[in-house]
């Protein structure tokens, strides 16, 4: 029987997750399928229990329902914990786990399809939202030399540090701090590039050889990907990497099976 899977979310429209799980499921030969579900924004749980009747094995959970998703959960790990969200839900009788795969798409990215070594490195995230807080374990994890976390608001950026001190040297502060420092790895978590923006970075913070991510991709990465470049980071990369590498993390957890996402990426960019 075909196993039936869904992304949630609102607005859900341009969600290119159905098209990623479809490549997966062909490129593995899985039987799946996989559909787009628009909740109402105050009946996300409803939504879930209809999909569940329906048969439904899984959902990705997306914006604005990723801490509903949590509440929900029966069960969680450890990084969902920590993200205090939920991305991916798996049904299994009564129980609903709950799993974050946003940080492990980041890594998968960086070590996996761009070669980029996290251990020893020094690692600044720009942001403190959702995206931030779920990818500050798995980063901590690789053993950077330092992560520093920069934020407009900064009693956001030290909530964090405070948060994740436990898991190592982490540093949480505010834009002008970073004047004087040089990291190897610059992570926008940022959504100012969705309205045309650059956070307030000071100058020299890409050290020699660095590497730029933005966590958006296309059109709303350019600018601080050509900031970036022009700044002296020796490699940028946007975050359709991290977006097709969460969805394999994600689809791992459902079907024990991890797709190759670099022919997923090379489709996407294609159009
Ligand atoms: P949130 O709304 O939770 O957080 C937004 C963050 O951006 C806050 O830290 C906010 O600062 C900061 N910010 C917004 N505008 C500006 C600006 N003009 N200058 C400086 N800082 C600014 O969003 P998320 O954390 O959920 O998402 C962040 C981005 O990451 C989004 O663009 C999202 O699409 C992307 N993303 C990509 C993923 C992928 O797989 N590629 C996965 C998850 C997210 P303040 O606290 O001061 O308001």
């Amino acid at each position: 029987m075909t196993d039936l899977y869904a992304v949630i979310g609102n607005p859900i429209a341009h969600s290119k997750s159905p098209r990623i799980h479809a490549e997966f499921a062909r490129q593995l030969g899985e039987d799946l399928r996989y559909e787009a579900i628009l909740a109402p924004r105050d009946a996300f749980a409803a939504a879930v229990s209809a999909f569940r009747a329906a048969g439904g094995r899984g959902l990705n959970v997306t914006v604005p329902f990723k801490l509903e998703a949590f509440e929900l959960a029966t069960e969680r790990t450890e990084r969902a914990v920590q993200a205090q969200a939920v991305n991916t839900l798996s049904f299994d009788g009564a129980a609903v786990f709950g799993d974050n795969t946003d940080g492990a798409g980041l890594i998968a990215d960086l070590r996996d399809r761009l070669g980029f070594a996290i251990r020893g490195k020094r690692v600044l995230i720009m942001g403190a939202g959702g995206a931030a807080r779920g990818v500050i374990l798995p980063l901590l994890a690789q053993e950077p030399a330092a992560l520093s976390i920069a934020n407009r608001t900064v009693e956001r950026a030290l909530a964090l540090e405070r948060q994740f001190a436990a898991f190592g040297p982490v540093r949480g502060g505010g834009y002008a701090e970073l004047g004087g420092h040089a990291f190897h790895l610059v992570v926008n978590a940022t959504s100012a590039g969705l309205a045309g923006e650059l956070p307030p970075l000071p100058r020299g913070i890409f050290a020699p050889g660095s590497l730029a991510y933005d966590m958006t991709y296309g059109e709303d990465s350019t600018r601080f990907l050509a900031h970036a470049r022009a700044e002296g980071a020796a490699q940028v990369a946007d975050g359709l990497g991290m977006l097709v590498a969460q969805a394999a993390e994600s689809f791992f957890i459902w079907r024990g099976r991890r797709p190759d996402i670099r022919p997923v990426i090379d489709l996407l960019r294609a159009g």
